[in-house]
Order: C-alpha cells, then sequence, then structure tokens
C-alpha cells in the first residue's frame, strides 16, 4: 500500500508492506509498529559489520495505545526521491507458516478475495468452494508467480517522480531477466552494492539467520544513491549455532532463504553487485 506525506522537509513514501504500520516523526525518523521480532534483529544489527547497511535503530517509543520501533528516515533530507523496494530470497514465508498450513491454519478470506482479484483460475476448486485460502498458500502463490521463486528477489514497489506503481499491481508478473531492465536505471548504486556484499559475507549476524520477507531499499535523487537494508520482521536467529549460505536452493527443514541467489541467477547484469 503506497502513502504518501507531503507535511515535512522529506517526503516520505512507503512503497510496501501495510500502511497502518507506520507513523511520520519529526527529526528524521519514521516509527514502525514494534515486533520483537523485528526489534531483536535491529539490537544485533546495530553491533554487526552490517550497520552501516542499514536505517540506525533508536529504541523504542509508544504512541497511544502503540509501540513503534524508531528507526533513521532513510528518505530524510532528499528531493524528489526515486525509491525502488526488492524484496530478497527465493521465499517469503518462513518454514513455520508451513507447518501450521499443514496442520490447521485459519482460512483467510482476505487473501482468496486478493487471489481472485489477481487470477480467478488461481484457487483450486477447493479453495473456490471455501472461499478462503491459508496464507502460506497465498505467500507461496505470490512467490511463483513474481520472480521471488526463480531469481531470487522481486520488485514490491517503485516510485519515479510523483509516478508510484505497487509491486502487487504491476511488477509481481516480472519473471524474466528481460523485464526486469527496469533495474539498469539503478547501476549508479554499484560501489554502494559492492561493499554491501563485503559487508555481508564478513556479518556474523547474516550468517546466523534465516532472512525472509526482507528488502533492499533503493534510493536516490540528484545528489546521491545508496542501497539499504530493510524490514526484519521475519528474520530470525537459527539454533545451535547453525549457519546458512543464503546461495543455494531451499528444501524443507534447511531453512535457506536464498538471500543471495539472484548472485548466481543474475550474472548478466543488472545485479551485477553481488558479483564477485
Ligand atoms: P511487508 O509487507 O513487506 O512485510 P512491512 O510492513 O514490514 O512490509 P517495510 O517493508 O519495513 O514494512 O517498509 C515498507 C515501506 O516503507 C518500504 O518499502 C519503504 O518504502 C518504507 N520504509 C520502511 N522503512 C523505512 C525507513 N527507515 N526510511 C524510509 N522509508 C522506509
Ligand atoms: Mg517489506
Ligand atoms: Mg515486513
Amino acid at each position: 500500500m503506497m502513502h504518501w506525506s507531503m507535511s515535512r522537509q522529506s517526503s516520505w513514501v512507503q512503497l510496501a508492506g501495510h500502511q497502518g504500520n507506520f507513523q511520520v516523526s519529526k527529526g528524521g525518523e519514521v516509527l514502525k509498529l514494534y515486533s520483537e521480532v523485528e526489534a531483536n534483529c535491529l539490537d544485533c544489527l546495530m553491533r554487526d559489520p552490517l550497520r552501516p547497511f542499514v536505517p540506525q535503530y533508536h529504541g523504542l517509543v509508544t504512541r497511544g495505545e502503540l509501540c513503534y520501533i524508531r528507526l533513521e528516515d532513510l528518505l530524510s533530507g532528499l528531493k524528489r526521491p526515486v525509491i525502488m523496494d526488492c524484496k530478497m530470497g527465493v521465499r517469503t514465508y518462513q518454514e513455520d507458516e508451513l507447518v501450521k498450513a499443514r496442520v490447521k491454519a485459519p482460512l483467510r478470506s482476505d487473501m482468496y478475495q486478493k487471489m481472485v482479484k489477481m487470477d480467478p483460475s488461481a484457487p483450486s476448486a477447493e479453495e473456490h468452494a471455501q472461499r478462503g485460502v491459508t496464507k502460506w498458500r497465498y505467500l507461496q502463490w505470490r512467490d511463483s508467480i513474481s520472480s521471488t521463486s526463480t531469481l531470487g528477489f522481486r520488485i514490491e514497489g517503485i516510485m519515479v517522480g510523483v509516478k508510484a506503481r505497487e509491486g502487487t499491481a504491476l511488477f509481481m508478473f516480472i519473471k524474466t531477466i528481460q523485464n526486469v531492465k527496469l533495474l539498469l536505471d539503478f547501476l549508479a548504486y554499484h560501489s554502494r552494492l559492492l561493499a554491501l556484499s563485503d559487508a555481508l559475507k564478513n556479518s556474523p549476524f547474516f550468517r546466523t539467520h534465516e532472512v525472509i520477507g526482507s528488502s533492499l531499499l533503493f534510493v536516490h535523487d540528484h545528489s546521491k544513491a545508496s542501497v539499504w537494508m530493510i524490514d526484519f520482521g521475519k528474520t530470525t536467529p537459527l539454533p545451535d549455532s547453525q549457519e546458512l549460505r543464503h546461495n543455494v536452493p531451499w528444501s524443507e527443514g534447511s531453512r535457506e532463504d536464498g538471500y543471495l541467489i539472484v548472485k548466481t541467477t543474475m550474472l548478466q547484469r543488472p545485479f551485477c553487485f553481488l558479483i564477485r
């Protein structure tokens, strides 16, 4: 859901995610609805080589009845920024969500409706009869119709000038490398991406966490370009000093997330950043 506010120095734009999750705040910060999983990740990341690639985390604040995570506003000070949210990895659901879906998961009619709106033939006969799908089924379907399952990332949204496009509407069907040429506009990010690639290699956090549904946020204006890691609401530590490679296919139980699959699938560019 895109949300836009002109009432401040930088033009706050939310390209993806749930609209109610964010509040703009004074002093170059955005507030994101608290989740323990995300707050734990941000705590850890502030002490990790990935820190320069993550919005600064300033702890928690309460607004009314709700608790929020205080994050550096990555758009602060930029004039008419161009923004792209790329959700990374070969799947956007956690293994737990798959297990729950098998045992007993509630049927979601909202997700069924979204599915039918995009493609009336997507739900099975049983799902049509139930007028509902599990959350896992919906997330897995979205992964399969977008480039997530094949290329290891998908574009959730892009904003250029005043035109914003939501991933769900426009980019979910981008499946081939050819169609992803849009990304060429973003090649100015090259050196930042190489530095990120190094930081990922040296990061204890990255080695020991399953990173699901997290995005790279590409942001530039006339003067500078930068890339940031955001959205750690589904990023969880591995048990028993287990480590992930991030560049191999997922099989159930491995917890591999495919965060670096883009490196092996897109050697031709445009994600040349992860090639070394
Ligand atoms: P999802 O549905 O992907 O789980 P979410 O509700 O967890 O979404 P995020 O992905 O963290 O939310 O953020 C949604 C959008 O808000 C991003 O695409 C980006 O446009 C904007 N955004 C998030 N964090 C920041 C930040 N620190 N500074 C500026 N913009 C941000
Ligand atoms: Mg997100
Ligand atoms: Mg999220």
